[in-house]
């Protein structure tokens, strides 16, 4: 049975790429899925080799046939998202896809037609296969093409006899992370001791609970703040999450991104230590079961 893990954060910049490119690098036999597809960062450590490109659509969107078309403009009036212009011309950046439109032409002239949002990728790094993708700019759905990311990590998986697979999660607690965290055995919420960080990490656990999925904390950068550390985990522990990690700030970290490696990689101190442990309880959890009991529900 293939293992999942999705490693998220309440918000953008907690670090947690740099933990996930490091379990990357730790991971024996994982498939990797890059699911932070509006900020896809982890290309710029993994280097990846592109093998296979594929299309993703999003929404379908209107389209006026002009042969059909007689001007009443009943389709402007009606439409909602000011996506039609006087012109009589969709702005696709602008349309919902709601079909309102369609279902209102007098003359048939309205058609729903999918439209090219972005494109996902098969790669080969130096640590296995990697699905990533690049979502359009303005683009919405990325709720969407999170879940093809990880159809086509889960078929990688199954073809190449992997035991893992390992997620990027997206940032926040919107359709993409429930997209990225959904039927996965584990979620670990990367997060940092600011007064905005303890109160991403309530949201994102709000999230993993109501969908019972087991989640875990690693509290980055502890000591830039130890009172908001000790709060998270407090905060955990009345709420029965483990913290799998404190780790400090290090300038190793950064040292590692400029050189285009992960922290493993790049440094055997006392930060890659750290983040070994991390893996290694991770590994207890989701292969040894040794401390099974440590990753609750969220009641
Ligand atoms: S409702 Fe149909 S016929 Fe009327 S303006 Fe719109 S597309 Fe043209
Ligand atoms: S599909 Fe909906 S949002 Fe798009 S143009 Fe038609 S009415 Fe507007």
């Amino acid at each position: 049975m293939v293992k999942k893990l999705t490693v998220i954060s309440g918000k953008g910049g907690t670090g947690k790429t740099t933990f996930t490119s490091s379990f990357v690098a730790l991971a024996e036999n994982a498939v990797i899925a890059d699911c932070d597809v509006d900020a896809a960062d982890m290309h710029l450590i993994l280097q990846p080799e592109i093998s296979e490109t594929y299309d993703f659509y999003g929404l379908d969107v209107a389209s006026i046939d002009r042969e059909l078309c007689t001007g009443c403009g009943t389709c402007i009036s009606s439409c909602k998202f000011a996506a039609i212009g006087p012109e009589l011309v969709v702005d696709t950046y602008k349309c919902e896809g709601c079909g309102v439109c369609e279902y209102i032409c007098p003359m048939d002239a309205v058609s729903m037609l999918a439209k090219k949002a972005g494109e996902y990728y098969c790669s080969n790094t130096r640590f296995g296969p990697l699905v990533h993708a690049k979502l359009g700019v303005g683009e919405e759905a990325s709720g969407k093409l999170v879940s093809d990311v990880r159809h086509r990590a889960s078929e990688l998986a199954e073809q190449n006899s992997k035991d893992m697979i390992l997620i990027d999660g997206p940032p926040g607690t919107g359709c993409a992370v429930i997209a990225a965290i959904t039927g996965t055995d584990m979620v670990l919420v990367v997060t940092e001791p600011t007064k905005s960080g303890i109160h991403d990490l309530e949201r994102v656990v709000q999230v993993a609970k109501h969908f019972r999925i087991p989640v875990a904390v690693c509290i980055n950068k502890c000591d830039i703040n130890e009172q908001i550390s000790e709060s998270i985990n407090d905060y955990c522990e009345d709420n029965g999450i483990p913290v799998l990690g404190m780790l400090p700030y290090d300038d190793v970290v950064i040292e590692a991104m400029v050189a285009g490696k992960t922290v493993v990689e790049y440094s055997d101190g006392k930060i890659s230590e750290d983040i070994r442990s991390v893996w290694d309880e991770i590994m207890n959890v989701l292969f040894r079961q040794e401390k099974k009991d440590l990753v609750k529900l969220v009641q």
